[in-house]
């Protein structure tokens, strides 16, 4: 197995992981949405709200506000033991949110949440709700670990894909450089370059088929397979954890699996 990074910067990471199966790639893709742990709202608290919001709508609309989450410092409240209702340092962040419309409507936004911890709003300018004069709010909410299989508030990702490692291949001798096909790619993968068909960027190639499709020549002269045994990775994170993180811990929880699924058989 081999892996490659493409692309990394705090948002995003693009890799190759080559010498695997399909049946492994799809696990560490599953394992990135939904079994790394991030920080989330589950509990609130609402002290006042005499605004036109249900307290069970701000609950909710402030569970999906992205938090940093810091897994080195956190446990996860099933681990904690506290046996707290509403967890301890351990296991819980607490986060508060006072605002008050006085005069003018004012937009409450994810950046009035406030927090002693690292925990804390990904970003700060997520609108929460509209007050208008007269209307306020106070809350505490309560922050803790859990995983995107329990609610998609926890997922640390955006986007999680893979696609196979394209091979195209182009039979200079029939091909006559009509051009076809390099208009109907939409991802620019193709160029003619003097009077060849040439592959200007094979990894952009999304396998859709419609340059075979666009040739007038029968059968095409094009190729488009792919790699049965190497991907293509993109892993786009909501600023909870790094992309890095999020692969890494990933491959964690595939390995404690595979370690209680040994011990498991082991016992039989
Ligand atoms: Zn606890």
């Amino acid at each position: 197995m081999e892996i490659k990074i493409l692309h990394m910067d705090a948002q995003e990471m693009a890799f190759l992981l080559t010498g695997v199966g399909p049946r492994l790639a799809n696990a560490i893709r599953r394992a990135m949405m939904s079994e790394v742990p991030t920080m989330a709202i589950d509990d609130v608290v609402i002290l006042e709200n005499n605004s036109s919001m249900y307290d069970e709508i701000l609950a909710h609309r402030l569970g999906l506000i992205p938090l940093t989450t810091d897994l080195d410092s956190y446990v996860p409240r099933e681990v904690c033991g506290c046996g707290s209702e509403l967890g301890c340092s351990r296991c819980t962040a607490t986060l508060t949110l006072e605002a008050e419309a006085v005069g003018e409507p004012i937009t409450v936004y994810s950046g009035d949440l406030k927090s002693e911890s690292d925990v804390r709003p990904v970003s700060g300018r997520i609108p929460i709700l509209k007050l208008a004069p007269g209307q306020r709010i106070k809350l505490e909410a309560y922050a803790r670990l859990g995983r995107g299989k329990e609610h998609a508030k926890w997922q640390p990702t955006s986007t999680c894909s893979y696609k196979n490692v394209p091979r195209i291949r182009i039979d200079g001798k029939r091909c006559d450089a009509c051009g076809q096909c390099v208009r109907i790619c939409p991802k620019g993968v193709l160029r003619i370059d003097g009077s060849k068909l040439v592959v200007a960027n094979e990894m952009a190639c999304t396998l859709c088929m419609d340059c075979v499709r666009a040739c007038p020549i029968s059968p095409p002269p094009i190729a488009v397979t792919w790699d049965r045994t190497s991907f293509i990775f993109k892993v786009r994170s909501v600023g909870s954890l790094s992309p890095e993180r999020i692969f890494k811990e990933s491959c964690k929880v595939i390995k404690e699996k595979a370690i209680e699924m040994h011990q498991a058989l082991s016992a039989t």
